[in-house]
């Protein structure tokens, strides 16, 4: 690969750089620090690479490259960092502005997940499509075998990966239209589907919409919606990002909705963003930034609604793992807590370091898979130590991540979305 540097209008703004005072108040928050110890696996010394990149003092090795392919996206250094610098739209939009170089320059790794993302996930009949066939390769029961006795057949490396892989359930979400429907609707909403959150943690979907039922709302999902674009962001995609964004928009906004409800916290906080993403887009500027305002994650919405009354008992000890990007992307924490507070029954223990990442970030898992594991087995150390019997997510990429922890772990444990427990205590309090 041919050294490059930022290019076009998504280079990192000076301004935003300037603000690191270099005291390094974020460091024992960085997962991929504290894995490794290491200056340059650090928020601080990501920061000092890329202002090196930005001023031209150094071009985009292979190895700078790789530091900044390390770093987990979460955004835990944004909540530590005494002087507000606002590390998550620095590192989107220096990988954006490495990706503006020519194609013939890009890295090669990063072009190729850009294609896959652009042309496979981002593409709902693909996606749907070999999600099908995840689905076929666990009913055929060849998972189940690669994870037992066949486990010692195949080179820990690829066991690593497969382990990493989700079961993919029958039954997948794919309803569109109206959703919910109840007599006198106190408010309209419209549910985000996702690219793969119908596919792989359906029963999300549908305590999400039993929930605002119960709530009196009505639910629809226009079926014009597709992919949030959060993935393609986070990998520097950002012309595939704002078209996705254009598309959701235009979606969104012919439903005529009080809200635009989301049960994934990666997707809801990339959705809040779209106003900066079409920022240079006078078109969509004003029309994005105004979506933006209506997008509310389900439990932020919830809880701001007031809980149903009559909830039922739901004897579980419970621990939350925040996800990122509901704590640190959109400053929810208290939301999830005050619901799964108000469930008769339920005990919630919490973590050490509840708003510490579990490694899934996105693509993170697949594309970084060492990294990804370390980061996982010290969130599992973290959930033991807990000793609950059921652990809450906001995010389907981190049940997935924390599911294959347990199975790595041999930790006796169920992983669920917090709205599933308020549906299970709703439901129970019938
Ligand atoms: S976003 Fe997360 S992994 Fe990346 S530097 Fe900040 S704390 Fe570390
Ligand atoms: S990012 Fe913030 S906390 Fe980290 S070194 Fe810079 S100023 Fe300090």
């Amino acid at each position: 690969m041919t050294a490059i540097g930022f290019v076009g209008p998504d280079t990192p703004s000076a301004a935003d750089l300037a603000n690191c005072i270099h005291c390094g108040f974020c460091l024992p928050s960085c997962p991929t620090y504290l894995a490794t110890g290491q200056e340059l696996e650090s928020p601080r010394g990501r920061l000092h690479l890329i202002s090196a990149l930005h001023s031209g003092r150094i071009e985009a090795t292979d190895r700078v490259l790789g530091h900044l392919d390390q770093c987990l996206q979460c955004r835990a250094c944004e909540t530590a960092c005494p002087s507000a610098v606002p590390y998550g739209r620095i590192m989107e939009d220096a990988r954006a502005a490495l990706m503006a170089n020519p194609p013939t320059a890009q890295p090669r790794a990063w072009r190729w997940r850009a294609f896959v993302l652009r042309e496979v996930v981002a593409q709902r009949g693909r996606m749907r499509a070999l999600l099908t066939l995840g689905r076929l390769y666990r009913r055929s029961g060849l998972q189940a075998a690669i994870r037992g006795p066949l486990r010692r057949a195949i080179p820990a490396s690829l066991r690593r990966l497969e382990a990493s892989l989700p079961a993919v359930p029958d039954g997948p979400f794919r309803r569109t239209g109206t959703l919910a429907a109840p007599a006198t609707p106190g408010a309209r909403v419209a549910l985000l589907l996702g690219c793969v959150a119908g596919e792989l943690t359906p029963e999300t979907h549908h305590a999400t919409v039993r929930v605002l039922d119960r709530l009196g709302c009505e639910v629809v999902a226009p079926p014009e919606q597709g992919c949030c674009g959060a993935l393609h962001s986070h990998a520097g995609d950002a012309e595939t990002a704002r078209a996705l964004a254009r598309r959701n928009i235009a979606a969104f906004e012919a439903a005529r909705v009080d809200a635009v409800i989301v049960n994934a916290a990666g997707c809801g906080a990339a959705m809040k963003e779209y106003g900066r993403l079409l920022r240079d887009d006078p078109l969509w500027q004003e029309r994005a930034e105004r979506f933006a305002s209506g997008v509310r994650d389900v439990l932020e919405f919830v809880a701001s609604r007031g809980l149903p009354g009559g909830l039922g008992r739901v004897e579980r000890t419970v621990t939350l793992q925040d996800a990122c990007h509901l704590a640190h992307g959109q400053r929810i924490r208290e939301a999830p807590r005050t619901i799964l507070r108000a469930i008769p029954g339920l005990e919630l223990r919490e973590q050490a370091h509840p708003d510490r990442c579990c490694g899934s970030a996105g693509i993170y898992s697949v594309v970084q898979p060492g990294m990804s594991g370390a980061v996982l087995d010290a969130k599992m150390a973290e959930i033991r130590a807990t000793d609950a019997s059921t652990i809450c997510t906001e995010n389907a990429g981190c049940t997935i991540q924390i599911e294959s922890g347990v199975r790595r772990s041999g930790f006796d444990a169920e992983v669920r979305h917090v709205i599933e427990l308020l549906d299970e205590a709703i439901r129970a309090g019938r």
